[in-house]
């Protein structure tokens, strides 16, 4: 059954004009953009998605680097959505994804890894809810 994921292109991505690639590469894998926007998140809104790692040593580091510049958030939706576009991204370290995948291709290093894609079913209906209204979602 189709699902639905939710899916960041960062800033560092964005600014070296990886949009369009990076969605091709989303679509080339058959799952569908159906919801899609630029935007320039504040500090706070940064923080209120990373919640979940508030007390983490790099939160500070992070909140700032996603608020440094505008990001493409998405909604993706196809067969086992939120799985396969975390294969898709690889691992949270470049140097630890596999080969062919977005991180380990085009992120610049762990901080800037280019991509977001929710962990897990109930952070995908968080975050998708965080940034998207259902009609929104087409
Ligand atoms: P993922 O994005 O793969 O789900 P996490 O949820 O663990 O990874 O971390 C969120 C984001 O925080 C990562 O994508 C990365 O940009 C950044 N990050 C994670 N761990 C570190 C770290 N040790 N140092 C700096 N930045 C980190
Ligand atoms: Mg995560």
């Amino acid at each position: 059954m189709a699902s639905r994921t939710f899916a960041i292109i960062k800033p560092d991505a964005v600014e070296r004009s990886l949009t369009g690639r990076i969605i091709s590469w989303i679509e080339s894998e058959k799952l569908k953009v159906v919801a899609l926007r630029r935007m320039h998140m504040t500090k706070a809104e940064a923080e209120g998605f990373y919640i979940e790692h508030k007390e983490r040593p790099f939160f500070e580091s992070l909140t700032g680097y996603m608020s440094s510049g505008p990001c493409c958030v998405a909604v993706l939706e196809g067969e086992n959505a939120q799985e396969r576009w975390r294969d898709i991204m690889g691992a949270t370290n470049p140097n630890d994804a596999n080969e062919g995948t977005i991180r380990k291709e085009l992120a610049v290093g762990l901080e800037k890894n280019s991509v977001h894609g929710s962990d897990s079913e109930d952070s995908a209906k968080r975050e998708i809810s965080y940034f998207f209204s259902e009609l929104e979602i087409v």
